[in-house]
């Protein structure tokens, strides 16, 4: 190619660029979305603790976001669900005694969900399943090493024959929990006998070959945790419009694996509040007017159990709601820098999905803007699927059709790569059009979904969150 020719095509580029003016009002709200504040609100949810629905963390993290709707001006409302058992996990320790050279050797491990407290033990370590057939009597006293997943069977065996402690090595996905623990949790009861460690894979493997080879390992451990029944929390601000038919923008509040959930899901969280400012701002400053239709902004205080409260709750006025945007996960993403929208596959999501859609297309690649965008079929696992008829119908509830999306920039722990929907491939999107490849947290529900390795490594995540849900509410909403 010749230099003429580059140059003019460079210009032909920059004319189009140019040419596609873009709204003064979404320009306005773009340049208002600010990182540091996403960023340092992760921080400070993460600090309150897991956040755990009905758990003196859930209520901290309920008041935190009452304050900060409310230094924005916005009414806000909190309400209590009914009380459920909940697990709030105070500290534990968790170390190899003997060999002594192992003493440092367990990091990033963590306490399953519903162990009981215990005063600090010592006990030696066995592998299960042993090598050769156990007695059931040489089981009292020891603590053993297990495969993932725990069944609730070899748990209930072992506690009979007087085991102590359980030792959880992780899964070994690729990029995922080598050196940090997924999270698994005890079945949801008070009188758990023992406790649950999750350990990276990594870990859990020099601690094996050891017990292979003959060497006797010790280790001690404690736990001192609560459980208790208690009311989750669930936030909402509104954000009046002319109509009381609203939006609703929401994230659930609780880190759902009872880890520090930077990722999954303060990075939601932030978002949520992180548009209510912007938004919020834009009308009160004159610059925007009152929205045609209401604005709720909401922070579940348990995943899914608040959203069935919700729309148990609201289930006469369902059809005033016009579209559900939930956050769930917009901190990180292992492989790509991909904004994702959820579920094409459900056909009156049509309208507010394509509005999606078309805002990914339209601010692809511009600076400040995702890399790659697409929407997805369904793949539960979070509230917006509570708003759909399928899910209200298990519930008793009349099945309106509740448009209801998720946005998130990776989901899971590993890469999935799903067959696209039928008539859904985005002009933003870098892979195969006839399929999705659905990025992934490589610390999903893990102890290292912490903000360092997920949002602080990855900021840009958040604010194309916000932006892109910003611009399509005011397309949608005003
Ligand atoms: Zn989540």
């Amino acid at each position: 190619m010749s230099t003429l020719s580059t140059r003019s095509l460079f210009l032909i580029t920059l004319l189009v660029h140019v040419g596609i003016a873009q709204d003064p009002m979404e320009k306005e709200l773009s340049a208002r979305v600010s990182q540091t504040r996403l960023l340092s609100t992760v921080r400070e949810l993460v600090k309150i603790g897991t956040r755990m629905g009905g758990t003196p963390s859930g209520d901290k993290s309920a008041r935190y976001l009452e304050q900060r709707f409310k230094r924005i001006a916005l009414p806000v409302e909190v309400v209590e669900e009914p009380p459920k058992l909940a697990f709030n996990n105070q500290s534990w320790s968790l170390r190899v005694e003997q060999p002594r050279e192992l003493r440092n050797l367990i990091k990033h491990e963590w306490l399953g969900g519903f162990s009981p407290s215990v005063p600090l033990t010592q006990a030696p370590l066995e592998v299960w399943p042993p090598s050769d057939e156990l007695e059931d009597d040489s089981i009292r006293g020891k603590a053993f090493l297990i495969e993932s997943p725990l069944s609730q069977r070899l748990y209930n065996r072992l506690v009979e024959h007087g085991a102590t402690a359980l030792l959880l090595s992780s899964p070994l996905l690729e990029g995922a929990y080598s050196e940090w623990a997924f999270i698994a949790d005890l079945r949801p009861a008070r009188d758990n006998a023992i406790p649950l460690y999750n350990l990276s894979f990594n870990n859990a493997s020099v601690l094996r070959k050891m017990l292979e080879d003959d060497i006797p390992v010790t280790v001690s451990f404690s736990s001192k945790v609560t459980i208790e029944r208690g009311s989750p929390k669930t936030v909402v601000a509104t954000m009046e419009g002319e109509s009381d038919s609203c939006y609703i923008v929401c994230a659930h509040g609780d880190s759902d694996s009872g880890g520090p959930g930077a990722d999954d899901n303060a990075s939601g969280v932030s978002g949520v509040l992180e548009l209510a400012r912007v938004l919020n701002g834009m009308v009160s400053s004159g610059l925007l007017p009152k929205p045609a239709f209401t604005i709720k902004f909401i922070v579940w205080g348990s995943e899914i159990y608040s959203t069935e409260h919700y729309v148990r709750r609201h289930q006469d006025s369902l059809e005033k709601i016009l579209g559900v945007l939930n956050y769930d996960e917009i901190g990180t993403g292992a492989t790509r820098n991909c904004l994702y929208f959820e579920s094409n596959d459900i056909e009156h999501n049509e309208k507010l999905l394509r509005t999606l859609e078309r805002v990914g297309e339209e601010y692809v690649g511009r600076k400040g803007f995702w890399e790659e965008s697409t929407t997805n079929p369904s793949q539960g696992g979070t509230d917006s699927y509570v708003f759909l008829p399928d899910w209200l119908g298990r519930l008793n509830l009349p099945e309106v059709e509740v448009p209801s999306v998720t946005i998130y920039t990776g989901a899971w722990n590993e890469l999935k790569t799903i067959p696209q929907t039928e008539g859904w491939s985005s002009q933003a999107w870098k892979g195969h059009p006839d399929s999705v490849t659905v990025d992934y947290s490589a610390y999903y529900h893990s102890s290292l979904d912490t903000p360092a390795r997920t949002t602080e490594k990855e900021p840009f995540n958040m604010v194309w969150g916000v932006k892109a849900v910003g611009i399509a509410l005011l397309r949608l909403a005003w």
